[in-house]
């Protein structure tokens, strides 16, 4: 099993932790706590080398939950089930199962994904003809959709609509600072193209480029510049507010209007949705913007940074479509009642408050369910899964190193299409910070028993 951690996240291996590796694996075969504590023992032996720190969070870590397992093995096999049948979950009926709330998030999501299509369809067609970025099918990204979300009733449904040039026009992506990797962002500069050859030339479309004073509607082909543009390039700001504006008027004409109420909410970036049902019952969606690195899965995104101030022209590299895929295609691969995407939103919750985010956990989940073998996600192995989770972070912390998950890692099934730098890319250490910093690596692994608190929490009490 932690060959395959190993292996997932790329670690440096030295003599030393290569010993504890193996002392760890035949301790996992025997599965028994007697020999977690001799082994915690003898590590502390007088004479033997000096405890190590970070051994012990792990040792600490397998005993909590092996104890936790033999103890209250019951009370986690029914873990599921007393959540299905949790009377207050959404304030519906009292037989609430899982099934019902996977229904629930299913329904909910369609009725997004619909509402989101009606509204591009209304906007385009009152759009005047290729003057404008044009609106790509939306796509669906983030955690509601890919089925992990943690916050319940007030989830945020996103869903990324890509847009392209119009007829005349080319957007260029231009790199900006490579040294905020993973966070690359780039500039869109949209440029005028010659079109003399490749369409035939009318009175509406003649080429923008050579025949600007004989076309009509010149001072519509500058609206995406102008309104769209700052200095020729592609403005976040710009676009969302055209965007929000272009939904307002595009509502009523919509067959939701009839059923919903619908605000929008303020927002630079995105275009924030709040509907609400007759019967007050509120969804949130938020509608993001995007342009793709040529044909594949990653894309510039207009969701900003929540740590920096970032320039309204500033693109930053996203790569929730291709996470969204992943989930997707992983999910017809595992077995029924899989509990990956449990796993996952347990992490989500209990890292609330900590100083590791939800995108930490998600890069560990996603590196275990390419090693280990997929069989290994049923509901029985629901613990190992946990320690498994848990271990990986610790080894994580411990090597001051997890790589991002799209960086170079030959893992990353091929359906998912990479530009061809990122598939040959270094890895890159999302914890570079705790590899420069010792005392954010000390802090970090001292939160790290807290979170184990928190789990057991979770399991025996379910808050
Ligand atoms: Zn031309």
């Amino acid at each position: 099993m932690f060959q395959c951690l190993q292996a997932g996240i790329h670690h440096e291996w030295d003599e030393e932790t290569h010993q504890r590796k193996q002392q760890r694996e035949e301790m996992l075969s025997q599965e028994t706590p007697q020999q977690l504590q001799e082994l915690e023992q003898e590590t502390q032996k007088p004479g033997t080398e000096e405890p190590d720190f970070y051994w012990e969070a792990w040792i600490f870590a397998a005993m909590v939950i092996w104890w936790f397992c033999i103890v209250a093995g019951v009370l986690i096999v029914h873990y599921f089930s007393r959540k299905s049948h949790d009377p207050d979950r959404n304030g519906e009926s009292e037989n609430n199962s899982s099934g019902d709330e996977e229904q629930n998030l299913a329904y909910r999501s369609q009725v997004v994904n619909d509402l989101v299509d009606d509204l591009l369809c209304a906007i385009r067609e009152h759009l005047p003809k290729s003057f404008y970025a044009v609106l790509q099918t939306a796509m669906k990204v983030g955690s509601v959709f890919e089925g992990w979300d943690p916050h319940e009733d007030d989830a945020v449904y996103q869903m990324l609509v890509p847009l392209k040039p119009p007829c005349g026009y080319t957007f260029h992506l231009e790199l900006g600072s490579t040294e905020d990797i993973p966070e690359r962002n780039f500039s869109v500069r949209v440029q005028l193209e010659c079109t003399c050859t490749t369409e035939q030339p009318s009175k509406e479309r003649l080429c923008l480029l050579h025949n600007p004073e004989k076309n009509l509607s010149r001072n519509e082909h500058l609206s995406l510049l102008n309104t769209l543009c700052t200095r020729s390039y592609l403005d976040i700001h710009k676009t969302a507010l055209w965007f929000q504006k272009q939904v307002r008027s595009a509502w009523v004409l919509v067959p939701q209007s009839h059923h919903y109420n619908m605000v929008v909410l303020p927002s630079s970036c995105s275009c924030k949705l709040r509907l609400t049902s007759s019967s007050m019952r509120s969804l949130l969606v938020e509608v993001l913007f995007g342009v793709q690195q040529g044909d594949s899965d990653i894309f510039l995104s207009s969701q900003s940074s929540e740590t920096a101030f970032n320039p309204s022209t500033m693109w930053l590299e996203s790569y929730a479509v291709a996470e969204f895929k992943f989930f997707r295609n992983m999910a017809l691969r595992v077995p029924y009642n899989s509990i990956h995407l449990k796993c996952l939103q347990i992490f989500a919750r209990i890292v609330v408050g900590t100083c590791y985010s939800t995108y930490t956990m998600k890069t560990i989940v996603m590196h275990l369910l390419t090693t280990i073998p997929l069989s290994g996600w049923c509901r029985r192995h629901f613990l190992l899964r946990l320690m498994d989770i848990m271990g990986c972070l610790c080894c994580c912390l411990e090597n001051a190193r997890l790589n991002h998950f799209f960086f170079g890692n030959e893992n990353v099934p091929e359906e998912i299409i990479l530009p061809p730098a990122l598939r040959t890319a270094k890895p890159f250490n999302l914890f570079q910070h705790i590899e420069e910093d010792p005392d954010t690596q000390a802090e970090a692994l001292g939160q790290y028993h807290f979170l184990l608190e928190r789990l057991q929490m979770l399991l025996f009490y379910g808050h």
